[in-house]
């Protein structure tokens, strides 16, 4: 289970302690800003080349349009007041005297219609991009989860990463980058208004610029507050996603209806909403009263410059049409410098987010082969040894396994007995190459296993772990998912249920084999209860023609018929394999080649079934307490359970 809540986000970079680290922080930001600003380009890249060219195409043109548009007009404006100036009078010479113009006219429907295009063509290409960037980002998750080692999911920080990169792989990406866009666009257009009012006054641009910095530094400050405030508040965010997980959540829904839960999580919910909200709001309510004041200079200053440019036509013997230009070129400024600054922001916290999804696909796995030249195990019998193993979970100083010395050969039945905790999950985990030893080695014929190819070495095995998996699949997949390398067979798929005595229930399903073991995507979906799902994965792991069978307490859920049943199946199909079998029910040990106990980590114990009852040790003590229970007769004297 992830860490709830997980921890806030940063950029990790530390804060400068003395003035002369300013710089060098500075750089550091920037440069990390950069870095993850070009990954999502080469993520958009990577998915469409052309996405990133149309959308590049749409920008440069969404920022010249509008000098384009400017000067149009105020063509338009100076070509009609010169008509006015000429003082005609006869209408029907109308189109006689407007021919002047009327190449203007077509420049502005040319020039409208290509904006309408422009736009329309710009969010059709960021729909598109949006659902497959988000696509190419999900298949990339996933695929580097296959690589991921089974040890990166125990550290907590890692599971974050994981959660807030797959959560962030919708539309982030997408969102970044369309505003990075915009910011180039905004960019060429305000410098292209600086040109063109730069042919007014050179002051003009300046003085407007000026006035839109007091604005421009109260939203940089805000979006700054805003950020922190999300990232101090984020626990609030994460309960309110937990709670509303919960309240969604199949597997919880029994016992919180039972319970009564469900009030007592939305009650939860309002008030995490209620501590989250009240901040923001205060954030929100007073950056909307610096900005309305603000406003009031800014109007207060482009109504002076407006002056000015209206002097300078009177005066200057400018047309009437440069006023609607310069004007426009004023007001444009203003409103583009704000959109630069809201938009660098709104990327700015967006890349943050991307950092857990490049650290996450950064993560490298130690589970590989050993040497270049991977060895692949020769199919066939085998034996595989323990030597000294030892092993500690990751992010523990605790040993679950303590040098372990075991050998286990094909035709050898081993049942591994041990009491919940002893470490016996982790000592079948090692087996088959999860997790490395932390200290010693395991060999299979004579070689290390960190030799072989992982794949090839996982291959070995038919396994079916306490938690298996229940795959929202039809039942017949859920048992060819044993072996997916072999051609899909029927006929095996009927015998490895026979064995796991779930043909009889399959069978009796509405549509038999083929009936979907959920009802999350179909209508005609079954649910299993627990007892099935169990037989239908000790079926998965008999399908698989392996060369070591694993069945780790595969009869927990199972009644005592069932049981017998696998303990009887599991014997036929251990030959010439070998085969282990996890348990703490003692009564299919019986008559195992061997028992090995296991306690805290360490092997206490190995025999036959008659040599450790004879030892009257800790075997000897778990069997009779068990078996007591059953038949309420008590075996000799027990040694005292601790
Ligand atoms: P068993 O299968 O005998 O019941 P396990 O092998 O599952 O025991 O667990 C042995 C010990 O290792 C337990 O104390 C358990 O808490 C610990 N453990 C199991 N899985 C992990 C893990 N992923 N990270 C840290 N500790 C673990």
């Amino acid at each position: 289970m992830p860490p709830f809540p997980p921890k806030p986000l940063s950029d990790g970079i530390p804060k400068p302690k003395r003035l002369r680290d300013i710089p060098s922080y500075m750089y550091k930001r920037v440069r990390g800003f950069l870095v993850r600003l070009f990954y999502i380009v080469r993520l958009v890249w990577d998915t469409a080349p052309w996405l990133l060219m149309l959308l590049a195409l749409f920008c440069l043109v969404e920022g010249l349009l509008p000098v384009a548009g400017a000067y149009i007009t105020s063509e338009l404006l100076n070509g009609i007041s010169h008509l006015i100036g000429e003082g005609h009078t006869e209408s029907a010479q109308a189109f006689a005297v407007l021919r002047p113009i009327l190449y203007l006219f077509v420049l502005e429907f040319l020039y409208l219609f290509l904006r309408r295009v422009v736009a329309r063509l710009s969010s059709m290409v960021t729909s598109l991009s949006g659902e497959m960037v988000t696509n190419h980002i999900k298949v990339l998750i996933i695929e580097k989860s296959k690589t991921v080692d089974q040890a990166s999911f125990d550290r907590p920080e890692f599971y974050e990463k994981l959660e807030n990169a797959n959560r962030e792989a919708s539309m982030r990406p997408i969102h970044i980058l369309t505003a990075t866009f915009n910011v180039i666009s905004a960019l060429i257009s305000v410098i292209s208004f600086i040109v063109v009012l730069s042919t007014l006054s050179i002051f003009a641009p300046i003085i407007v610029i000026l006035a839109s910095i007091p604005g421009a530094f109260i939203n940089y400050y805000y979006r700054n507050r805003n950020f922190r405030y999300m990232r101090r508040h984020s626990k609030e965010r994460r309960e309110m996603n937990y709670y509303s997980n919960t309240m969604v959540n199949k597997d919880y829904a029994k016992e919180i209806k039972l319970l009564g839960l469900g009030d007592t999580f939305v009650a939860k919910y309002k008030q995490a909403f209620k501590r989250y909200f009240a901040g923001l709001k205060r954030i929100i309510l007073r950056e909307g009263l610096w900005q309305t004041l603000v406003s009031f200079l800014v109007v207060l200053c482009n109504c002076a410059l407006f002056l000015y440019v209206a002097y300078t036509i009177v005066f200057e013997n400018r047309q009437i049409g440069d006023y609607s230009l310069y004007t426009g070129a004023l007001t444009s400024i203003a409103g583009y410098v704000t959109t630069l600054v809201t938009a660098t922001a709104t990327i700015y916290e967006g890349t943050l987010f991307i950092d857990n999804m490049m650290q996450y696909m950064a993560e490298k796995p130690t589970i590989v082969a050993s040497t270049e030249q991977a060895r692949t195990p020769v199919r066939g019998e085998h034996t595989l040894t323990l030597e000294h193993v030892s092993f500690c979970y990751p992010g523990s100083e605790l040993d679950v396994i303590h040098d372990v010395n075991l050998t286990l050969r094909s035709g050898e039945r081993t049942v591994l007995v041990g009491l919940n905790g002893a470490g016996k999950t982790t000592l079948i985990k090692l087996i088959t190459r999860l997790y490395d030893p932390t200290e010693g080695r395991i060999l299979l014929d004579g070689v290390d296993i960190r030799s072989y190819d992982p794949e090839a070495y996982h291959d070995l095995f038919g396994i079916i772990f306490q938690d298996y998996g229940k795959y929202a699949v039809t039942a017949r997949e859920n048992i060819l998912f044993g072996d997916v390398r072999r051609e899909p067979n029927d006929a095996q798929v009927r015998e490895a249920a026979q064995n796991g005595n779930a043909d009889q229930f399959i069978e009796e399903l509405p549509s038999g084999y083929e009936t979907p073991l959920t009802r999350m995507f179909e209508d005609d979906g079954i649910e299993l209860s627990g007892g099935q799902w169990q037989k239908l994965s000790v079926a998965r792991a008999f399908y698989k023609d392996s060369d070591i069978l694993i069945l780790d307490e595969p009869t927990a859920a199972l009644d005592a018929l069932a049981e017998m049943e696998v303990f009887r199946q599991f014997k036929k199909l251990s030959d010439g394999r070998i085969s282990i079998f996890v348990s703490h029910r003692l009564s299919g040990a019986v008559d195992a080649d061997q028992i090995v106990v296991l306690e805290k980590g360490c092997v206490s114990e190995i025999g036959t079934h008659d040599e450790l009852m004879e030892r009257r040790g800790r075997y000897f003590l778990l069997f009779s307490t068990q078996a007591s229970r059953y038949t309420g007769v008590a075996y000799g004297d027990a040694p005292d359970a601790e």
